[in-house]
Order: C-alpha cells, then structure tokens, then sequence
C-alpha cells in the first residue's frame, strides 16, 4: 500500500502505525489526531494526574524508531471520510487519500442531560479535562461525582484522598455494578463509605443542576462546588456518518477487525465493535487499556492481507481506588447472573468467577495479585474455541 492514514492519535492509532510497520509496510503512514499532544497514557488521569501535577513527558508513550517517519498531523480533527474515494477530510481544509484507513477515534464522554445551570462541570478523558479538575480539588472542596463506574469511583477515591467532600450520585444501586455484581459493589461501596467517608446517593438521577449543586430525581439537594460528570462513554464515529457503515455503537467490524464491507478500513481500540468468538458472535466494544495494543497488531496484518484467523482476545482491566487494586480478566459482565467465590473473603482479599451457562467466563480479583497468571490461564483453557 502506499498509504496508509490513521485516525485517532492515541493509545490505538500508536500501536496500530507501530504494528503496521512491523507487519512489513514501507510506504507512507500519516496519523491524524485532534488532541494536541503527541499519543499519552489515559489510566494515570483519574489518578497519578488527578492527584498532582504531572508532565505531559511523564505520560507520554514512548515513541519507537520503528514510526520515526510517521506523518503526525496533531491538533486537528478528521471531519468526513469517502471510503468509496479513499478521501479523509481535516478540519483544517487538507484532504487526504489512503490506500489503507485505520479507524481509532475511540471514545468521548457521555454529559448529563439535566437543565439548569451552577457548579463547575467536569469530565476527565483528557489530559487537559484531568488539569482542569486538578485546579478545583483542594480541601474541604465539595465534589458531587456523577456515575459509580470505574471512572467515577477512581476519581472519588483521589478526590477524597486530596481532601476534597465527595458525594456519589448513581442510578443504580451499588457502584461498579454492571462488571462486579451485587455482592462485589456493596464491598466496593462499603470500603469507599465507612474507610473513607465518601456519601452514596444510590438508585437516584440527576433532574437539574441549581445554583449552588444539584436536585436529585427524589428530590434530594445535593451541595458541590464542582460536579464531575462520569456517566459513560460515546464513540467518536461522526466523521464517518454517509458510508453506510453501522455506527449504532462505535464501528461495527468482521471478526478480523475490518470495517464490514470494506476490506481497506480496519479499526482498533474502544471504538472497534467485533465479535469474540471466545464467547460469542455477538459484536461488542470493549473499553480497556489491553485492547488497543491486541487489536492494532491483529487489525495492521488484516489492513495488509496476511490475516486468517479470527480475533480472539482475552480482555484485562485493573483499576486503583485508593489502595486497592482490582484487576479483571476475561469477561465478568457476560457472567454476572453466576457469580462463584474462587478465593478468599471480600472484606480482604477475593477472587470471583463469573460464570456463563456454568462456564467460567470471567475472574475479578482483589488483591492477590500473586495468583494472577494461574487465573489468567485458567480462563484461557476455559474459553478456548476447538480448531474446526
Ligand atoms: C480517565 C481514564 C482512566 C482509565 N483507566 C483505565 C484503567 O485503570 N485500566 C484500564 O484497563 N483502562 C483504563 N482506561 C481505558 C483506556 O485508557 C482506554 O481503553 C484507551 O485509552 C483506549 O485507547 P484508544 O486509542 O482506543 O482511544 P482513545 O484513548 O479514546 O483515543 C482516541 C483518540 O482519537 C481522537 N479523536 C477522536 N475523534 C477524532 C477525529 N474525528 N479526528 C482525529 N482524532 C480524533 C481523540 O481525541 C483521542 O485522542 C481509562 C480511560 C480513562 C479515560
């Protein structure tokens, strides 16, 4: 190919140009970005970064020789694509043709849709969303956390850790809920609320935002200074609206990652939605730090032609509050209606597994960090697919 443009100058678009090159493409890589900076790491946001001022050096990706020669066109965004003219258009007028197009535009974050207006607002998706929160957290400041997802809950833990009153708000009834389950989010809950003095407002929504906070769907006032919106993720996929492509929920993709219908797109990281046949032929996206690198070394051989096998990952994600450390494999959602103790006592340390039609689907662990690679492996024998 002579070249190849990627879209999305993060975690993905990185990987992907770096396993391009090492599956052999010699011509032309662009990579276009709409962030300013050059591709960093996300998960130190909501911690190290919330936390205290941190260079962007310290979380920028390392750049290997291999993409040395990489056209990085940063700091502005893809606003159209033609893929039947092989056409990217930028915001700032260029238009770009492609031989190859790798889509990885991940993620934008979901905001509230409450009338009214008060309290400073945030999200944190970026590194300049995490500066701008860093300014407000202080002491005594009165934070109203929005969401009791992983990003919300770590957030809740470095806001309480710097001092600041936090408050969670949720519609559902325990935090974390939809990857862990009941029992795991009550513990979660339980060490967030009596360790550390976070306030839980639970099964409740957000109706409008007042002057000095917010009024909750029973009515409840809830008083912040600053209100931190994590209620979700949306993929960024506007730029391809008029291909035909189904963006119902990010890029809908085959089960080598390529973009249904046109062998020359591939996509990669959050945005991509591809079948698992690990479990399932049910397309999903899958929002964790081990699938941009996974799918950008499977999607760059399928870009260039030389991939026949199916792509089959196993998912992992850990996440920090405070001094814990949970840490997932697999795919504990898909299991949540069979959930086994495999380890330990959750008020320390805990291994659960989540279980789908009585096969282990999924291993949530906190703490015991030492039995890791042996659940790591259990799970992929026990999800491995028989050769046909
Ligand atoms: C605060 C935070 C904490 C996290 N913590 C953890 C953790 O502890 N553990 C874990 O496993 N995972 C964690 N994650 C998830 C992990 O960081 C993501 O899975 C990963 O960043 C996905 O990478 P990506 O390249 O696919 O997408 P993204 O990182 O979203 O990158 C997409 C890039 O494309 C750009 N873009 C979008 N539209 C356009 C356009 N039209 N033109 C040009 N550029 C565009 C975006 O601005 C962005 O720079 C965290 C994420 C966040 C936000």
């Amino acid at each position: 190919m002579r070249r190849i443009v990627v879209v999305g100058a993060s975690l993905g678009g990185l990987r992907a140009a770096e396993q391009l090159r090492a599956a052999g493409h010699t011509g032309e890589l662009v990579v276009v970005g709409d962030e300013p900076h050059p591709p960093y790491n996300r998960p130190p946001l909501s911690k190290e970064v919330l936390a205290a001022e941190v260079s962007l050096d310290r979380v920028a990706f390392r750049m290997r020789a291999s993409v040395a020669d990489t056209d990085w066109r940063l700091g502005t965004a893809a606003t159209e694509a033609d893929l039947t003219a092989r056409v990217v258009r930028l915001a700032d007028g260029t238009e770009m043709s492609y031989d190859g197009l790798v889509i990885a535009t991940g993620l934008r974050p979901r905001r509230l849709d409450a009338p009214g207006s008060g309290p400073s607002r945030h999200v944190v998706r970026t590194l300049d969303d995490a500066a701008a929160l860093r300014a407000c957290l202080e002491p005594g400041v009165r934070v109203a956390v929005v969401g009791a997802g992983f990003i919300g809950c770590e957030v809740a833990a470095t806001a309480r850790t710097l001092g600041a009153d936090v408050t969670m708000v949720a519609p559902e009834n325990e935090p974390m809920l939809r990857p862990l389950g009941a029992e795991f989010g009550a513990e979660l809950r339980r060490r967030h609320q009596q360790q550390r003095g976070v306030r839980f407002l639970l099964g409740r929504t957000v109706a409008c935002f007042t002057g000095n906070g917010l009024e909750l769907s029973d009515g409840t006032m809830v008083h912040a200074d600053v209100v931190v919106e994590a209620v979700g993720s949306v993929p960024c996929v506007e730029w391809l609206e008029g291909n035909g492509l189904d963006l119902s929920d990010g890029v809908l993709c085959d089960g080598a990652l390529r973009v249904e219908g046109r062998p020359d797109v591939v996509a990669v990281g959050d945005v991509a939605r591809f079948p698992n046949l690990r479990y399932d032929d049910v397309p999903r996206r899958v929002e964790h730090w081990s699938m941009p690198t996974d799918t950008a070394k499977h999607a760059a051989r399928s870009l260039l032609g030389e991939n026949g096998r199916p792509f089959m990952p196993l998912p992992s994600f850990w996440s920090d509050q405070y001094d814990m450390r949970l840490q997932s494999f697999g795919a504990p959602a898909l299991g949540g209606g069979d959930i086994r103790f495999l380890e330990g006592d959750l008020s320390e340390e805990a291994v659960l597994g989540y279980h789908r039609d009585g096969r282990l689907v999924g291993v949530v662990m906190l703490g015991r960090g030492g039995s890791m690679s042996r659940y790591r492996k259990l799970l992929l024998d026990e999800t491995r697919v028989p050769a046909s």
